[in-house]
C-alpha cells in the first residue's frame, strides 16, 4: 500500500476520552518527508477547546472510571496488554517514524518500534513490586505512620520529534504505572506515530480518558502545560522551551520533569584501544544523525594521541553510509527539517569562523538532489571556548578537543552549560568509573552508552530537572501522603 493510501498516514480525528472525535480546528498538519521533501501524511490540527476536552476526559478517568478503582495488578495487566498491542504494531511504527523524521530504519527498527513495549513491561513489573502503602513505626515515639503513594493526577506529556516513541513512553508508562492519566502532545513533525498509542490503548481496553492525544505546536503545548486541569508536566525538548515551561510550572507550583538539551563529552583516555573506541563512538556520537540529546558531540583526546584520534574519528564519520533512511544499510539519514539543516550548517560556518579545521564533511553530500542532508563532519584544532563546543548543534557534527592530563580532561568535560551525559573510553574500566564519578552530568557510559530502563535518566544544569526511568522515574508520578495513627 502506498503511504498516501495507508490510513496510518492519514489521521482524520483526535483521540479524546477513548473516542475518535472530530477536531474543532480547521485544516490539517502536513508531515513532510525529510528524504523526498514531499507530503507523507497528515493529521488534524487541535483547537484549545479540544485540549480542554482532553484534559477534562483525563480528569474524569482519574476519578469516575474503572481506572480509578483498579488495583495495582489490574493496572499492571493493562500495561502489559498495551505493550502487546504496541508490539504488534512495532514494524509499522518504525516505518512511520522513519518516514516522518528521517531516522535510519536500522535505528527506528531497533529502538522506536520495539522500545515502547519494553518500557511498559518494565514499569508494569515495577508497579507490582512497589507497595502502595507502607506502615512505619513513628520515628518520634509512639504511633504508626501509613505512607501512601498516590497518583499525582493528570499528566501533560509534551515531546519532541527526535525519538518520539521512546520519549513519549518514558513518561506515559511511568505515569500509568503510578495510576495517573495522560494527555500527550507530540511534535508536529512526528504527529502520525503518536496515534499508534491511541490505537493500541483502544485495543488493550484501557478505560476511555486514560490516554488522550492532541496535536499541534508550541501554542497548543503551552495551553496544555498551563491548563488548570493538569497536575504535572513531563517535557522533553529544547532548553529554551524547557525554561518557558519551567517558568509556567513554577508560577503554578506544578510539578514538572524537564529533559532538555546537552553538549556531552567523550573522554578518550591514553590507554584506549582506538579501534574499539571508534566503533562505540559511532553509536554514542552520531546516533540518529546526531539528533540525539545524549550524543557525545565533544570528543576530548590526549594531546599525545590527538592526530590519531582525529584521523580515526574522521575515517569513521567519512565512511558512514548516507542515504534513504528506509534502506537498512543507511547509517546517516537526512535531518528532520530544512530549518534543522540550516541550523547545523550555520554551526559548521561558526566552527570555521572560530578557526576550526574541517577534517571531513562540512557540507551537503553531492549525490542527492533532494533531502535535508548534512555530511558527518569532524572539526579539529579548536578549544572548548568555540561556539561549536558550547552550544547544542543537534546534527552530525563533532568537535575534537585536545587535553594535556586527566584533570584537564575532566575540567573541560565539566566546563559546559549542560550536563546530560558523557562517555569515557579506556582499556581499564575501573579507571573509567573513577573518571565517570568526577563528571558533572546525569549519565555516563564507560566504553559504551546504553540507556538502562532500570536506572534514572536525566540531566543537571541546563539539561533539565528531575529523572525519568527506574524506580526514581516512577516516583516522579507519585504524591506521598502520610497518615498518622495513634497506635
Ligand atoms: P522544542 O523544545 O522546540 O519542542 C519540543 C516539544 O515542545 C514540541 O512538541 C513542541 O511543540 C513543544 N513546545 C515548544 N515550545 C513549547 C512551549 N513553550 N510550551 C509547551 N510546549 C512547547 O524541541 P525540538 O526542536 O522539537 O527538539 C529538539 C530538542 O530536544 C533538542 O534541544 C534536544 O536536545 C532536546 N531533547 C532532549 C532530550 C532529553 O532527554 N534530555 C531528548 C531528546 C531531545
Amino acid at each position: 500500500m502506498s503511504e498516501q493510501a495507508d490510513p496510518l498516514y492519514r489521521r482524520e480525528r483526535l483521540f479524546i476520552g477513548g473516542e475518535w472525535l472530530p477536531s474543532s480546528a480547521p485544516g490539517s498538519i502536513a508531515v513532510i518527508s525529510p528524504f523526498t521533501e514531499e507530503l507523507v501524511g497528515q493529521a488534524p490540527r487541535t483547537a484549545f477547546v479540544d485540549v480542554d476536552a482532553a484534559v477534562g476526559a483525563a480528569r474524569r478517568a482519574l476519578t469516575d472510571s474503572p481506572w480509578a478503582s483498579w488495583d495495582v495488578e489490574s493496572r499492571a495487566a493493562a500495561l502489559d496488554r498495551l505493550a502487546d498491542a504496541l508490539e504488534r504494531r512495532a514494524a509499522d511504527t518504525a516505518r512511520l517514524v522513519t518516514a516522518e523524521n528521517g531516522m535510519p530504519i536500522s535505528v527506528s527498527g531497533a529502538v522506536e518500534g520495539p522500545g515502547p513495549a519494553r518500557t511498559l513491561r518494565y514499569f508494569a513489573q515495577l508497579a507490582r513490586t512497589v507497595p502502595q502503602e507502607e506502615r512505619r513505626p513513628a520515628a518520634s515515639g509512639s504511633g504508626t505512620t501509613v505512607v501512601r503513594r498516590e497518583p499525582v493526577g493528570v499528566v501533560a506529556v509534551v515531546v519532541p520529534w527526535n525519538f518520539p516513541q521512546s520519549l513519549t513512553m518514558f513518561k506515559v508508562a511511568a505515569a500509568l504505572a503510578a495510576g495517573c492519566t495522560v494527555v500527550v502532545k507530540p511534535a508536529p513533525e512526528t504527529v502520525l506515530d503518536a496515534f499508534q498509542l491511541a490505537d493500541a490503548a483502544q485495543e488493550a481496553g484501557l478505560p476511555g480518558g486514560v490516554v488522550n492525544i492532541v496535536t499541534g505546536g508550541a501554542d497548543i503545548g503551552a495551553h496544555l502545560v498551563g491548563h488548570p486541569g493538569v497536575d504535572k508536566v513531563a517535557f522533553t525538548g529544547s532548553t529554551e522551551a524547557g525554561r518557558a515551561i519551567g517558568e509556567v510550572c513554577g508560577r503554578l507550583l506544578r510539578p514538572v520533569t524537564l529533559e532538555l538539551g546537552g553538549k556531552s563529552a567523550a573522554i578518550v583516555l591514553d590507554d584506549a584501544d582506538l579501534a574499539t573506541a571508534v566503533r562505540g563512538l559511532a553509536w554514542a556520537c552520531l546516533l540518529n544523525s546526531g539528533q540525539t540529546c545524549y550524543t557525545s558531540s565533544r570528543i576530548l583526546a590526549p594531546r599525545g594521541r590527538y592526530t590519531a584520534v582525529v584521523e580515526a574519528i574522521a575515517d569513521l564519520a567519512g565512511s558512514m553510509r548516507i542515504g534513504d533512511p528506509a534502506d537498512p544499510a543507511t547509517r546517516v539519514g537526512p535531518l528532520v527539517s530544512a530549518r534543522q539543516r540550516d541550523r547545523v550548517e550555520s554551526y559548521i560556518a561558526a566552527g570555521r569562523a572560530d578557526g576550526a579545521r574541517v577534517v571531513t564533511g562540512g557540507g551537503r553530500p553531492a549525490d542527492f538532489e533532494r533531502g535535508w542532508f548534512v555530511e558527518p563532519t569532524v572539526l579539529a584544532d579548536l578549544d572548548n571556548s568555540a561556539t561549536v563546543a558550547r552550544e547544542e548543534i543537534f546534527g552530525p557534527v563533532l568537535a575534537v578537543i585536545p587535553y594535556d592530563d586527566l584533570d584537564q580532561a575532566v575540567a573541560i568535560a565539566n566546563d559546559s552549560p549542560y550536563g546530560l551525559a558523557g562517555t569515557v573510553w579506556t582499556s581499564d574500566e575501573d579507571k573509567g568509573l573513577e573518571i565517570a564519578r568526577r563528571m558533572r552530568t546525569g549519565t555516563v557510559g564507560v566504553n559504551y552508552y546504553n540507556l538502562d530502563l532500570g536506572a534514572p535518566f536525566g540531566g543537571v544544569k541546563a539539561s533539565g530537572l528531575g529523572r525519568e526511568l527506574g524506580p526514581e522515574g516512577l516516583s516522579a508520578y507519585v504524591e506521598y501522603k502520610s497518615v498518622y495513627l495513634r497506635k
